[in-house]
């Protein structure tokens, strides 16, 4: 940690034409305080009473601004070149091994063709750039289109473009499933009394613009051209159930900014009506980066949602956390944050949603970009949390049996 510091601390400001991302440090006791600091920028991880996190410029001087006296510290962290408009959009060196968005067509593509009878292509939507929101269903019910009597459930993936491994998980999850069809009888039976989505890029704009030129670029939301000239919207924030009541910005240059108004944004937009279009959704599990946790509602509020259905959650969730060894908790438990789509999907249509936050566990062990090494071991460690819900799809309800 310190030697990190010191390391950060040698880095210069220069007056480039370009522009830094900024690791900060602000003081914190209480939920309270993080759900402050959470109206401003989106917190990566909670020590004890600290919270860190890496933010864009704009942001950097609204918590200068606005809480000043709790920012301990704050380092140029790293420096964002512009690209030229024709840079190719491929991970930079060494991480060549994530999923580009052509590369998940591609697998999307060759999945549906080896395996024409488990498999069809689905396309929710579009993005605001054009790219169809591509994605794969699988099922071996003899008539997966009677989906209301079929139970569903659907994985989605990179709502927010830095988070490549929240791609790798659920596009691997499909190759899993499929080629351990004829192999593992438990699969066997899964694959034919279910129907699974898997959704792998939700936000392909957002993260194709973060490796343009392969460079990372830290980029978190859409490609949103906002009314301030700014670019993006949260995602992860722009969902209807309880939005902008706290944890997201009305200000477009934030990057937890809500968008004009709920569902603005096609990609979030598609993922709603992709989800009202399949009733037999049960479950829902979004990926993230990174954290290393297993969060349920509600995110908008400290209450939990109570009753029988507080019990189902939190069962799943430590139940999950065996095999992965992540921390479950309710999604507000460290701070608040509204307009998410779990509070959507539980909130309005029922379905039982878990946000995970992948690995690394810290800043300090990668953040947001762990490198291609961590690929294999973040899969193989939630390969049963995925095998487990798809089973649990059947009867969320049963885990109170047990
Ligand atoms: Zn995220």
């Amino acid at each position: 940690m310190k030697i990190l510091l010191m390391a950060l601390a040698l880095f210069s400001t220069s007056t480039f034409a370009a522009t830094w991302t900024h690791w900060v440090h602000l003081k914190a006791k209480d939920n309270k305080t993080r759900t402050q600091i959470a109206n401003y920028i989106h917190i990566d991880q909670v020590i004890d009473d600290s919270v860190y996190a890496v933010v864009n410029e704009h942001d950097l001087k609204e918590l200068q601004k606005n809480l000043g006296t709790i920012l301990v510290e704050h380092h140029p962290y790293k420096e964002i070149l512009p690209t030229a408009d024709n840079a190719e959009f491929e991970f930079p060196r060494g991480d060549e091994k994530f999923h580009t968005y052509q590369e998940i067509v591609t697998e999307i593509k060759n999945l549906t063709r080896k395996y024409p009878n488990l498999t069809e292509e689905l396309t929710i939507g579009n993005s605001l750039e054009g790219r169809s929101l591509i994605g794969i269903k699988i099922s071996g019910a003899s008539n997966p289109d009677g989906k209301y009597f079929i139970p569903g459930i659907a994985f989605l993936g990179a709502h927010h473009a830095r988070e490549h491994l929240s791609v790798e998980v659920p596009i691997m999850l499909a190759s899993y499933l499929l080629e351990n069809y004829s192999k593992d009888p438990r699969i066997k039976t899964l694959i034919d009394t279910r129907v699974i989505y898997i959704v792998p890029m939700v936000n392909p704009d957002g993260a194709m613009y973060d490796i343009k030129g392969k460079k990372y670029k830290s980029w978190r939301k859409n490609r949103a051209a906002n009314r301030n000239g700014s670019s993006g919207v949260d995602l992860n924030r722009n969902y209807s159930f309880g939005w902008g009541t706290g944890g997201s910005s009305t200000n477009p240059r934030s990057d937890v900014y809500m968008g004009p108004k709920p569902f603005s944004e096609p990609e979030s937009l598609s993922v709603k009506q992709f989800v009202e279009s399949n009733p037999n959704i049960r479950i829902l599990l979004s990926y993230h980066t990174f954290s290393e946790l297993i969060l349920y509602p509600w995110g908008g509020k400290s209450d939990g949602v109570g009753g029988k259905d507080q019990k189902v959650f939190e069962n799943m969730a430590q139940t999950m956390s065996k095999w992965n060894r992540y921390k479950p908790m309710q999604a507000s438990g460290l701070y608040i944050a509204s307009g998410d789509t779990c509070d959507w999907a539980y909130g309005s249509q029922n379905i039982f949603c878990f946000t995970f936050e992948l690995s690394p566990k810290s800043m300090w062990s990668g953040g947001f970009y762990p490198g291609a090494k961590v690929i294999d071991k973040t899969f193989n460690a939630n390969i049963n949390p995925a095998l487990y819900l798809i089973e649990k799809a059947g009867n969320p309800y049963g885990v109170l049996n047990n």
